[in-house]
């Protein structure tokens, strides 16, 4: 993600192009990859297409346990990937996210060390992954390595829907202005036709999400982009084309030195994943009892 006007709900492509210009950013949604770097002939790969194996399903041990969450599913999705930036005819190729046309994917921030949203995204995934499922919970990931391309959004929201996930939650690092600093969850608005049926929920998960993000990792809310930690957005093709309680979380902004200090951290994104696991953990207690 990169910032835009703050609490404005970003309705055009160009903008928030123009806004990744100034910042380098990631955005969830809408950074091209550079086209400078063509794929060697004969070299380009897929779009990664993650298939379900015994890996996402619980644990016999897990299953028997009679924990109350086991037989709840999360979907959990790294945006980006770490292939991302060496293919543009892939990733740049326009797809339908519902209430518009965007790129298929993005390929995310980084620090100026060079420490990519998409390797942190895919460390907190597997991190939460690995929470999740010792409690019995089944996670089912929209990706598997950070060494791939893709998949497209369209497709992150598919492998959701595809699982009927209790709970869907996408997580990033935004590529904000470096002077702003914080997390922030990304709620879909509610759209008539795409995401009204799911807003309620995903506003209850956005909301508990928030709550133990800040709790367990002093993570102040964004000082530069939506209101008390919350945005609203239908300029995402992953919210416009889930059809199950969803919200993006950018864990704080890796423009930014303290942020990115943080994120860079590997103590510091098991607590990212300690907090998200709090957070989904509550939801899903109420959300499927
Ligand atoms: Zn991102």
């Amino acid at each position: 993600m990169v910032a835009a006007a703050s609490g404005a709900v970003r309705r055009n492509v160009a903008a928030c192009v123009a806004a990744a210009a100034l910042f380098a950013g990631g955005c969830g949604g809408a950074t091209p990859a550079a086209d400078s770097a063509p794929a060697p002939a004969g070299t380009t790969p897929a779009v990664q297409t993650p298939t379900g194996g015994p890996s996402d399903s619980p644990s016999p041990s897990a299953r028997s346990s009679g924990r109350s969450l086991a037989g709840a599913v999360v979907a959990l999705d790294p945006g980006h990937n770490g292939g991302n930036g060496a293919h543009p005819e892939i990733i740049n190729r326009q797809v339908d996210a519902g209430t518009l046309e965007k790129a298929c994917d993005t390929t995310g921030a980084e620090t100026n060390a060079g420490y990519a949203e998409a390797a942190f995204a895919f460390d907190v995934a597997k991190r939460l992954a690995r929470r999740l499922r010792a409690r019995g919970i089944r996670v089912v990931l929209t990706r598997k390595t950070n060494s791939g391309v893709g998949p497209c959004i369209t497709r992150r929201a598919a492998i959701g829907n595809r699982a009927n996930a209790d709970a869907a939650l996408s997580i990033h690092a935004d590529g904000g202005p470096a002077g702003g600093r914080g997390f922030h969850v990304i709620e879909p608005a509610s759209i008539p036709g795409y995401t009204a049926a799911i807003a309620p929920a995903s506003h209850r998960l956005a909301l508990r999400i928030r709550s133990a993000f800040r709790a367990g990792t002093g993570q102040p809310y964004a000082t530069y982009i939506g209101s008390a930690g919350l945005d609203t957005r239908d300029d995402l093709g992953g919210l416009n084309l889930s059809t199950v309680p969803k919200i993006f979380v950018e864990c704080g902004n890796i423009r930014n030195a303290t942020d990115a200090a943080r994120l860079s951290d590997p103590a510091f994104r098991e607590r990212v994943a300690a907090a998200l696991e709090t957070g989904l953990v509550r939801f899903l207690r109420k959300h499927t009892e």
